[in-house]
């Protein structure tokens, strides 16, 4: 199939002007970018100026949580139950232009809803998950986590964890917003533990992805080797400075604390209280690593409190609003972040690569937010959501 007259943002930083998408629908590759020679009776439509970007890869999602002011009632259901939370979930997400996720973990559900979406059986964007997060007794997000301490168990942890089907591991370095009695500032793990668990993920072949708030626990984590920092809302200068200096990825999760904060009056007094004071710090620390050239990727943290399925390309627009050029920030949601999670042929328009991508009636350059409404969504060379090509839908057929 062919999309010509259109404006094509290949997700790589390339814009093409007047130009045209090849793909094919029954391998669900792309074939060409630019220009392309039409095979035999091809369909081809004009779109009229339209914008065409690869579908958006959130590298920071939680299927398992659905925007609750608490974790309390996802803790009390049954695997079942939250199965069926985290199928709609995806099929939210994949719905609303996102192609491809990393999916952060909970028990052991994100591993099976991967498998059944690339079997066909659900709905959903291409999915890059972990099981469970791995913390300290008592530690960030213990609910739906595993729970280790010293380094043996911290190793025996990653290897559960790898088992079960796990493509990344995920730690807890310092406490979190959303768990009681935790605190964001403090690192939770030892040096000993965190060298254990970075160097039996990468021992394994999966990457490690750490949750930091708090400058000291981001700073132990980059230091024992991980590969992304998930938050880091209080980043001085020496931590972005480490993060440049060792290639790590920061993932900003900027919608997260928005959403607590734009919902104080039903957000929990504790989250509130704890959000209230790292707002604008985290901004700072954004803005900070952006000016000093820290690679960035745009995750949500999709399904914190308020912060809802769907709603993932609000997180180009506080990006782009922060710190970012508009072209940055896109690139930094959908051809970044496939490639720092390791989703392969994903987040770029180019020849071979997946045929994930949107049809945007805005220009994206002028307002990022015209992300958030996709005239079409298109995943593996298929409309998934949004309007058909052709007659009633987007696009004039043509020659
Ligand atoms: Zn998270």
């Amino acid at each position: 199939m062919i999309l010509r007259d259109a404006q094509v943002l290949d997700g790589t930083g390339e814009r093409f002007e007047d130009a045209t998408l090849q793909f094919d629908p029954e391998s669900g590759r792309v074939d060409a970018v630019g220009d392309a020679d039409p095979r035999g009776d091809e369909p081809a439509y004009d779109l009229g100026g339209k914008t065409v970007v690869p579908g958006l890869v959130d590298a920071h999602v939680h299927f398992s949580l659905s925007g609750e002011a608490s974790v309390d009632e996802v803790a009390s259901m049954s695997d079942a139950e939250l199965a069926l939370v985290e199928a709609r979930n995806a099929r939210t997400t994949l719905e609303a232009g996102v192609t491809g996720v990393r999916a952060m973990g909970a028990r052991d559900l994100d591993v099976l809803v991967r498998d059944r979406i690339e079997r066909g059986d659900i709905a959903g964007p291409r999915t890059v998950a972990n099981c469970r997060s791995i913390t300290i007794t008592g530690g960030h997000g213990h609910h739906l986590g595993r729970e280790v301490d010293g380094p043996t168990e911290c190793r025996k942890a990653v290897r559960e964890q790898v088992k079960r089907g796990a493509q990344f591991i995920k730690f807890m370095a310092t406490g979190g917003v959303t768990t009681p009695g935790t605190d964001p500032d403090a690192p939770a793990f030892t040096d000993a533990e965190m060298d254990a668990l970075v160097d039996e993920a990468h021992r394994r072949g999966v990457h490690v992805a750490t949750h930091a708030h708090g400058a000291r626990g981001a700073r132990a984590a980059i230091r024992a080797g991980v590969d992304t920092v998930e938050h880091g809302t209080f980043l001085d200068e020496a931590t972005v400075d480490l993060l440049v200096a060792e290639d790590v990825t920061l993932v900003p999760t900027l919608s997260a604390p928005y959403n607590i904060v734009a919902n104080a009056d039903h957000a929990t007094d504790e989250s509130l209280r704890k959000t209230d004071d790292v707002y604008e710090r985290h901004i700072e620390s954004f803005r900070r690593a952006v000016e000093a050239g820290v690679d960035v990727a745009g995750g949500t943290d999709a399904g914190t409190p308020f912060n809802y399925h769907g709603a993932n390309a609000t997180e180009v627009s506080f990006m782009a609003e922060y710190a970012m050029a508009p072209m940055d920030a896109i690139v930094a949601m959908t051809g970044r972040s496939a490639e720092v999670i390791g989703l392969a042929d994903a987040g770029t328009l180019e020849p071979g690569s997946h045929a994930d991508f949107l049809v945007l009636d805005e220009d994206p350059l002028d307002d990022v937010a015209a992300l958030g409404d996709p005239r079409t969504v298109v995943k593996g060379g298929e409309v998934v959501a949004g309007d058909e090509f052709g007659p009633g839908g987007v696009g004039e057929r043509g020659e």
